[in-house]
């Protein structure tokens, strides 16, 4: 079986440097923020910098990028849903600039107004964005840890989602802390057998398109979306073992490293670990 590991990689300096990093690692997939994470505003992207990451991703099997954080597609405030949608827009624009194939999204908060209706805002701020860009990017909705309020935590709710929207450039990034959090016990061998089942008949496997690999710092059904290096958390070796031969939905999915370092060459020690762990399962 091959696998296909990456992670996700920082911007400092300019964005095509995340993929000079990435292939510093050996990595042949990675995912960044193609702008701050962490704020509503942003520079425009030039032409200039586009050209530069396209040219620097020559080689790379996936280039992913990730929604940042404030936006909220599940909101039931008018303001910050209109907002975010903006924002989703604005990002698979960049995607289509950047020739980024795959955005991941987080499915959202309903904030107390209830799953129904955080299904049917995100529903319908998916199916507004995907109308308003021509891009063959795919918009991927990230399964959440089981937070409060949390709307795709659940994979009843990701494929009521998908099947709403109803197009071909939906799809999901499965995030194994998250999904470890929210319950879905993927350490163990009956655990995951459960959790493929579910996953396949909810949402349909063919819609997982790329695998967030993280340990979890909180236990099993803890709701706590806090990410542990590979190994060192609730999942754990064992747990990464178990999870790395479920052949049906790893292979020739891009699996993309999330947790937390320092620095990035740092990931160097979960990619060996998993590497490890990859021997062994072959074992
Ligand atoms: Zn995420
Ligand atoms: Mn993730
Ligand atoms: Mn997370």
């Amino acid at each position: 079986m091959e696998y296909i590991i990456g992670a996700h990689m920082p911007i400092t300096g300019g964005l095509w440097k995340s993929a000079e990093r990435a292939k510093e690692l050996g990595f042949r997939a990675f995912q960044i923020f193609t702008r701050n994470p962490r704020g509503w505003s942003y520079p425009e992207l030039s032409e200039k910098e586009a050209e530069e990451f396209v040219s620097a991703t020559e080689g790379f099997i996936s280039v992913n990028s990730h929604m940042p954080y404030l936006p909220n597609l599940a909101s039931p405030n008018e303001e910050t849903f209109e907002k975010s949608v903006e924002s989703l827009i604005e990002e698979m624009k960049r995607a289509k600039k950047l020739k980024i194939k795959y955005i991941v999204a987080h499915v959202g908060s309903h904030l107390g107004a209830g799953i129904e209706a955080g299904k049917e805002r995100v529903r319908k701020a998916v199916s507004r964005a995907l109308e308003s860009v021509s891009c063959d990017c795919h918009v991927l909705l990230e399964n959440m840890a089981g937070q409060k309020n949390s709307v795709g935590s659940r994979f009843e709710d990701l494929g009521d989602i998908i099947r709403g929207i109803n197009d071909d450039r939906v799809g999901v990034c499965f995030d194994t802390c998250h999904a470890f959090a929210a319950g879905y016990d993927i350490a163990t061998r009956t655990g995951l057998k459960r959790t493929m089942d579910e996953l396949d008949k909810h949402v349909g496997l063919r819609r997982i398109m790329l695998i967030h690999l993280n340990d979890s710092k909180g236990g099993l059904a803890s709701g706590l979306d806090r990410h542990e290096r590979i190994g060192k958390g609730f999942i754990g070796r064992k747990g990464f073992e178990n999870f790395l031969g479920a052949r049906e939905l790893i292979e020739g999915r891009p699996m993309i490293l999330e947790t937390p370092v320092n620095d990035y060459h740092e990931y160097a020690d979960d990619y060996r670990v998993l590497q490890e762990i990859i021997r062994k399962a072959k074992a």
